[in-house]
């Protein structure tokens, strides 16, 4: 009998097939259609450190903002209990909502404006989901799973005591960042005092607060823990929108074709034995294409390793991409090593790429400022009318109006909001009403205590003589100081003047000629 050939098992240690990203294809949905897991390299470089810094400066932001007071409230406080927005020292009610048309409207216009000019910069550098991802859950990752290699050969490998240890220990403190990143976004709405009382009681005693933590802590950890690029490619709108704002002549990230084409192959120059050397080597050991003058990209792959979406950036600008520079890193890295130039990936217009000048000013970059500077003026000017008071005067509910034997009454309630952080004093006046009308209500200044709010009746009435149809006035509140004074046009409603003399008479007669 002949003896069977041994056939060799795959290294447990190793990848089952090497990701090759395609421009029709994204990397991390497998050909079934399930989810597969991407362990970008480690990169070193000065945008890997430019981005550390910032991405820590702004999860520092986040953390401390609540603990800023500014004029006896957090520095960002959208207290929804007072229905108050404070913003750095800034108040505003819930009746200025519509100045959030502005600010909506100023982002949408500002980020038309950077879009065009610098392409995904917010993506890589300063969204939320990209400072989250790398800077807190991918260090966890790293510290309890170790580099790429590791972290690829421990997803391989069988579950063993070790490896159920280290997945336990790192959704841990995945669930631990995912409550403490939840707790700190509910302290922009309750305050910290008030949150910190809340962690002390039953959840029942505050169930919407408690359920609202649960649910965005859960929504968190699944994003942070598996979904992760998944929501730049498919979900978020803004890389879609970004080919609708952007041209030739925004800057990208981007591979330059001209000077890296054709790809050659690699010889030591990485350094024997290094990391990076392997990693260069096996790649252009792969490529084995030699091209009598080759250009400067040795085929490492190293920008394809480091890539957090999975990508290629040599096929071009590709929705995947944020933006994240981590290629920029790798590739400078690897041309220093072989002493090439750096910068065969770099921030460029896709014209700079290609040999061309990039040009900054350009009808898109100029209808987009022109847009961003009228909503900046208008924005200015409209949040310059707010005033440290607010005041609304409502009918009151049933008749618009009260005909007596000798009057004609108008009821009204007038609500004032005191917007200030100390006690305000404010006159309430009505101006403009005919001769003889009588009011009554707000004889006196009305003083409110700081974000306090009062609503009072105000009732004004005719007496019927005096009464020669609906009228406009107008209600009036200043402060005591006279530097504010905000006005309302209400109209006194009644009876048709004629009709109700005619009636008056009639009722004159009728009583006359009763014995
Ligand atoms: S292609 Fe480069 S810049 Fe774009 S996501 Fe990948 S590593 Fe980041
Ligand atoms: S890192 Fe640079 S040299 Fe290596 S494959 Fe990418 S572009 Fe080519």
């Amino acid at each position: 009998m002949s003896e069977q050939p041994t056939v060799k098992p795959p290294s447990p240690r190793l990848p089952k097939t090497r990701l090759t990203p395609t421009v029709d294809s994204v990397t991390s949905i497998a050909s079934d259609g399930s989810r597969r897991d991407l362990h970008p390299a480690d990169v070193h470089g000065r945008f890997t450190t430019a981005r550390r810094w910032s991405g820590w400066g702004l999860i520092a932001f986040y953390l401390v903002l609540p603990w800023i007071p500014l004029n006896g409230h957090p520095a960002v406080f959208i207290d929804i209990a007072e229905r108050r927005f404070h913003f750095f020292g800034y108040t505003l009610a819930a009746q200025d909502t519509w100045l959030l048309f502005f600010g909506v409207t100023g982002l949408g216009f500002a980020l038309f404006f950077l879009t065009a000019l610098f392409g995904r910069l917010w993506c890589g550098w300063a969204c939320p989901q990209t400072v989250y991802l790398e800077h807190v859950y991918r260090v966890i990752e790293r510290w309890i799973d170790g580099d790429a290699t590791q972290r690829r050969e421990l997803a391989a490998a069988p579950l063993t005591a070790a490896k159920a240890g280290k997945r336990v220990a790192k959704h841990g403190l995945y669930i631990l960042a995912s409550l403490l990143i939840t707790h700190l976004f509910l302290s922009y709405f309750v305050s910290l005092p008030e949150l910190w009382d809340m962690m002390q009681h039953a959840p029942g005693e505050h169930w919407a607060a408690f359920l609202f933590v649960f649910i965005a802590a859960g929504i968190l950890y699944f994003n942070f823990a598996w979904f992760r690029e998944q929501l730049c490619i498919v979900i978020c709108p803004y890389g879609r929108l970004q080919s609708a704002l952007t041209d030739d002549h925004s800057l990208s990230i981007g591979y330059d074709a001209q000077r890296g084409e054709p790809r050659g192959k690699l010889r030591q120059e990485a350094g024997v034995g290094s990391e990076l050397a392997r990693a260069v080597s096996a790649e252009a050991r792969a490529s084995s294409l030699t091209h009598a003058k080759p250009g400067a990209c040795v085929d490492c792959n190293r920008c394809v390793q480091v890539c957090p979406t999975g990508i290629d950036i040599r096929h071009g600008l590709q929705m995947e991409c944020i933006g994240c520079a981590a290629c920029i890193d790798a590739c400078d890295e690897v041309m220093t090593r072989v002493k090439r130039p750096t910068g065969l990936i770099r921030y460029d217009s896709f014209a700079g790429l290609t040999g061309l000048a990039t040009r900054w000013v350009r009808p898109r970059t100029i209808l987009y400022g022109v847009l961003l500077c009228v909503g900046i003026a208008v924005a200015t000017f409209a949040f310059s009318t707010v005033k440290p008071a607010n005041f609304l005067v409502f009918r009151t509910g049933g008749a618009s109006y009260f005909v007596g034997p000798e009057d004609v009454r108008n009821q009204f309630m007038v609500r004032l909001v005191n917007k200030l952080t100390v006690p305000a004093t404010f006159i309430v006046s009505s101006e403009g009403l005919p001769a003889g009308l009588h009011q009554s209500g707000f004889e006196a200044p009305v003083t409110l205590a700081p974000m306090a709010e009062s609503v009072s009746p105000l009732v004004l009435v005719a007496r019927r003589h005096d009464y020669h149809g609906p009228f406009k006035f107008t209600v009036r509140v200043r402060d005591a100081a006279q530097t504010f004074t905000l006005a309302r046009e209400v109209e006194f409603m009644g009876p048709d003047a004629h009709l109700l003399k005619e009636d008056e008479e009639h009722d004159k007669e009728s009583h006359e000629r009763k014995p």
